[in-house]
């Protein structure tokens, strides 16, 4: 207790605060900025007449205001910078939710081999990556269970709009455009769910979770009706817990005439094992950057394949990667003919370097190692589950979960003030407060790819947090202590938010 107290009067207050006015406390790199100062010095362009050659309306009548600084000073802003994030690579990151594992190294190799790539480069002289998407499909199909596969779309969330346009596509094909104006989505989705829904024209209806953690059986029978156009589902929950009426709940939801959806962000829980088209889902998304380690980029750029049934394939965006037999023997294309496609999600052909990532990663595992990804994945957790408990967490839906739980803090103590101690141990605190549906709720997904000393060290730094907090009232509500940043007062933020740099005082 004592050397927190005291470290916290010996550190310096983090200064990107309210009082000093929003200052950082190292320079920026615009602070560092010197004129004609240079990083590189490209050769001089001779007697080339731009204006010419470019056209006078894409010429620049001021310089941009760009930092001016040597090559040093930009490798420390930027190693400065990272040092200060946490990451897979230096932390341990149980982000219920998110699958944070360790992205493989030898991904990065293989997305190097294809550096020079070119997206306007023409299809004949890039059989061999398209081949490798044609490849992934194939073997994203096989994975979920589905009959066809984009990797367009540029996350989960993106993947999620596709796949009910294609729904909404499918339904307006048969002539029920009008009458299904309903998708349901039980209450403890993930945010992105009903969004998707409502941008994609919907009403969202929420469905109960029932006393075991799982989809309230009779009152999700109870909102099914013909005006229902899809159900939104995740297996496992966001609770972290199997749904084991998934097969009662799709022939449910096919009976009325309704359109399964899986959230395939849980994938790791079952990858290797069984199948969201099994259960009779109808479409699928995958987050490669979760199940399929291809980094989380800062937000994005992530991949967000999406996979169909064949009822569904003749919706799919365009364009997607096809074979046929040329001339010369079997040739990739990229195929854009399809009537009825719901069109282009994005640019180009999706994430490209992303899915090369995991595409390695499928090839490196293999069929028995992408078996014992989801296994080791639902053992860590269920491990850290009975610790957990040992701890005096409250793990309100006490059973044998798959590759994330959820738990609660002992009695009187806040989520928040844990997650914001664990800072100080180094270590990226769980997801909390969601789902929404759990109070005060703390969702732990370690992962596969952490050893049993890693979880040993989460555990111990949680006995150490709760053992302080219980020795003075004041320790939690005042972390972290060692980070480079305190504790933000949020309230504040929200009603007197500084958003220009340096301005703070002058802005009020
Ligand atoms: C991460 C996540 C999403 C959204 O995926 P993004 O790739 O972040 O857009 C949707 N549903 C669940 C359950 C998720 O965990």
């Amino acid at each position: 207790m004592a050397d927190a107290k005291e470290a916290a009067t010996t550190q310096p207050m983090s200064t990107l605060t309210q009082a000093s006015g929003g200052r950082a406390d190292f320079p920026l790199v615009f602070e560092r900025s010197q004129p004609g100062r240079r990083a590189a010095h490209p050769p001089k362009v001779g007697d080339v007449d731009l204006e010419a050659l470019l056209g006078a309306e894409n010429l620049r009548r001021e310089a941009p205001r760009l930092p001016e600084v040597s090559e040093l000073d930009l490798v420390r802003h930027y190693t400065q910078l990272a040092h200060r994030q946490m990451s897979i690579d230096a932390n341990f990151y149980p982000l219920g939710s998110c699958t944070m594992k360790y992205n493989p190294k030898v991904n990065e190799e293989a997305a190097k081999l294809f550096q020079d790539l070119h997206p306007y480069q023409a299809p004949e002289t890039a059989q061999g990556a398209l081949e490798l998407l044609y490849n992934l499909q194939h073997d994203l199909a096989a994975i979920t269970g589905m009959d066809a596969v984009s990797l367009q779309p540029a996350a989960g969330a993106h993947a999620e709009l596709a796949g009910i346009l294609m729904i909404r596509a499918y339904h307006e094909a048969r002539g029920e455009g009008e009458q299904r104006r309903v998708v349901l989505v039980p209450d403890g989705a993930h945010g992105t769910n009903p969004a998707t829904a409502a941008m994609a024209g919907y009403a969202v209806k929420e469905v109960p979770t029932g006393p075991d953690g799982e989809v309230d059986l009779e009152a999700f029978r109870a909102a099914l009706s013909p005006a229902v156009a899809a159900v939104m589902l995740t297996n496992p929950n966001t609770l972290g817990l199997f749904e084991r009426r998934i097969l009662e709940i799709s022939a449910a939801a096919h009976a009325v005439g309704a359109q399964l959806y899986y959230d395939g962000a849980n994938l790791n829980a079952i990858v290797g094992r069984a199948r969201p088209g099994d259960m009779g889902f109808d479409v699928v998304h995958l987050n490669l950057h979760k199940t399929f380690t291809t980094p989380h980029g800062g937000g994005g750029p992530g991949t967000g394949p999406v996979g169909v049934k064949a009822h569904l394939r003749e919706f799919l965006p365009v364009p997607f990667v096809a074979k046929r037999e040329g001339e010369a023997g079997a040739e990739f294309y990229l195929e854009s003919d399809v009537p009825r496609s719901i069109g282009r999600m994005r640019s180009f052909y999706g994430n490209f370097g992303n899915l090369v990532r995991a595409y390695t990663y499928i090839r490196a595992l293999g069929r028995e190692g992408l078996r014992d990804v989801s296994g080791y994945a639902v053992m860590a957790a269920n491990y850290l589950r009975v610790r957990f408990a040992e701890l005096g967490f409250q793990v309100p839906f006490d059973r044998v979960n798959m590759h994330e739980f959820v738990a609660q803090p002992p009695e009187g103590l806040r989520t928040l003030d844990i997650a914001k101690a664990q800072l100080d141990y180094g270590m990226h605190p769980a997801t909390v407060y969601f789902p929404l549906i759990v109070k005060e709720a703390m969702m732990v997904e370690p992962t596969e790819t952490e050893s049993l000393e890693t979880l040993d060290a989460y555990v111990d730094a949680l006995a150490e947090i709760l053992a302080r907090a219980e020795a003075d009232d004041g320790y939690l509500p005042g972390a972290p202590y060692h980070t480079p940043v305190r504790r933000l007062d949020e309230v504040r933020a929200a009603r007197q938010p500084v958003l220009r740099y340096g301005f703070g005082e002058a802005a009020g």
